[in-house]
Order: C-alpha cells, then structure tokens, then sequence
C-alpha cells in the first residue's frame, strides 16, 4: 500500500510539535503514514497548494500566518470553519481539499474531559483574535454557556459577538470591567500570546475575587505555566495550560484524515517532554 503524507503548513514551522505528535500516533496505530513541516512563505501559498493537489498530499495542518488566506484556495469548508473565518486542518477528498477548524472543538474537548461538562455556566475569553474566535463560535454551538468577551481592543470583541449568529447570551467588557467582576465567573480562559516566551512577566488581566472552584484556562503552552497561572493557581483555582488543546485539535484532525481516533494523552505527553516538562 502506498504510504501517505500529511504535513504542517507554516511560515515559521520548523518549532512545530505537529510531526511528533502525528508521526508517532501513525506508529502506534500501524498506520502506513508519514507528517513533515512544510514551510511556505505568505506570497508562496497559491503555489503550494496547486503543488500539494499535483502530488496528491492526502492532508495537511494549516498555522500561522496562513489560516485564514488558505480558505480561497480550497475546495470546500466546513460549516464551523466557515463561521470561524479560519480553517486549520484540509483533507483531500474525492480529490478536492476540504478545510475545517478543529481548533475550538480541542479546546472544547480539553477542558470536558478534565472537568466534566460544562452546563449553563459562565465563562469569561480574554481576546478576540483567531483563536478566541474559534474558542467563541465552538461554545456558542455545542453548549448552553454564556460567554463575554474581553479584549484590548474592544471594538474586535464587539465583531466577534455581532458575526455570531448562534443563539448565545454574551457582554462585551473593557479590561478593567472585567478586572473588576471577576467573582462572576465559573472558567476564566486567556487567548491572547500576553505572557507567551519570551514575554514571561506579562499578565492578560490581574487575577483577584475569584469565584470558588472557578477553573482559570491559558491556552499559551510555552511557558508550560505562565505568570497568569501561576497567579490563578495561588488563588485557589483548578487551572488548565494550552497543551490539552493543542493536543486535542491535532487528535481531532488525525480523525479526520484518518477514521480513527489517537490518543490524545499521548500527543499530549509528547508536546510537554518537548517542552522540557513533568
Ligand atoms: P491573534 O489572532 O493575533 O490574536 C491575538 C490576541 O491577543 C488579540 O485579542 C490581541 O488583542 C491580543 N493581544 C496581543 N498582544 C496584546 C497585548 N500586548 N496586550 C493585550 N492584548 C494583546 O492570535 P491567535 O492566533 O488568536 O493566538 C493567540 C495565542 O493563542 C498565541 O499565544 C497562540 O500561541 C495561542 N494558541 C494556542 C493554541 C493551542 O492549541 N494551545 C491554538 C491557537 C493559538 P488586540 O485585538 O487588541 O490586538
């Protein structure tokens, strides 16, 4: 049988931790596969994916800075991906490229299997960039949750609420709003690169009158435990860093390539011994 490529698409891509997670769930499950980083330039995307169809490249992982430029040159897109505005993940299928985005539903995934469904609870997004985006519309889809939006800039986080045509209960807050009604909320996530490496002594918000049990999510993985972590752990709060997500959207868009679903444990202890982690 001949065996099969899969890549990422990034511009950089070579720090990538996609090619160990995907090479070694193809090993474990005996799958005749292969998953290499494919770096293109932004003005080199065209070619690219005409070069992909001419060798038939069964799938591909699709970063930064190319997730949303990607969207004109394909086939078809999923529904969601649609909404989101980003597609992450294409499959060639019937020998047309189909994009998704798996990244909120990984997200969605992480935090339900470490703690449990979340059921008409109140949860607060710090940012309203691409993943904040696919963080948003995923909740405003799959739960019952309400979901206000924080961000720098809040006229991007008033766009988020607007293109959103789910039925989903949302405040838009100014930083400091959201500083100041914190004890509100039952999950707290970061998806701004505030306190991202190098950048380790930036904070998003500062954490203070935190709700019991409330659970504080960051979805930066490098540092493993940012400044913004650390502070919501000290206070109490069960906390989740960025690898479970990672982890569950690349195990997402292994099923989509694949039909079968990877251990997604595994791919997760894969990026923290990469990182350099326990
Ligand atoms: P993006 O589209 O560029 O959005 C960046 C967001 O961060 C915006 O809301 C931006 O606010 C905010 N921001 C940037 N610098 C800021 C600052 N100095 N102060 C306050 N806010 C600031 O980026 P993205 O693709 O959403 O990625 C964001 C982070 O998520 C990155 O760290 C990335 O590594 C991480 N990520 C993790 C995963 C995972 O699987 N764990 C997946 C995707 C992304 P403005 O709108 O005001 O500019």
């Amino acid at each position: 049988m001949i065996k099969k490529e899969y890549g990422v698409v990034g511009c950089p891509v070579s720090h990538s931790m996609s090619p160990d997670m995907h090479n070694d769930a193809f090993h474990h499950l005996e799958i005749n596969a292969n998953y290499k980083p494919i770096h293109v330039e932004p003005s080199g995307l065209e070619n690219a994916i005409n070069m992909f169809r001419a060798v038939g490249l069964s799938g591909f992982n699709i970063t930064i800075p190319h997730k949303v430029k990607v969207m004109k040159y394909l086939d078809g897109i999923d529904e969601l991906a649609k909404e989101i505005g980003a597609v992450n993940t294409v499959i060639l299928q019937d020998d047309k490229f189909i994009g998704y985005n798996t990244d909120g539903l990984g997200f969605l995934k992480g935090i339900q299997e470490e703690f449990g469904i979340l059921n008409n609870k109140r949860i607060l997004l710090i940012g309203a960039g691409g993943a904040s985006r696919a963080i948003y519309f995923t909740f405003a889809k799959e739960t019952n949750c309400s979901v206000d939006i924080t961000n720098r800039t809040i006229e991007k986080a008033e766009q988020l609420k607007q293109n959103c045509k789910y039925n989903i209960e949302t405040n838009i807050l100014t930083l400091t709003d959201a500083e100041q009604s914190l004890e509100k909320y039952d999950m707290i996530v970061n998806t701004t690169q505030v306190g991202m490496s190098p950048e380790v002594d930036d904070i998003p918000i500062i954490l203070s009158n935190l709700k019991q049990d409330v659970i504080v999510v960051d979805i930066i993985y490098n540092p493993l435990e940012t400044k913004f972590l650390k502070n919501a752990r000290e206070q109490g709060a069960r906390i989740q860093n960025g690898v479970s997500m990672l982890a569950n959207q690349g195990a997402l868009a292994f099923e989509i390539w694949t039909g079968q679903i990877p251990d997604a444990k595994r791919m997760e202890k894969i990026i923290i011994d990469k990182l350099g982690g326990k």
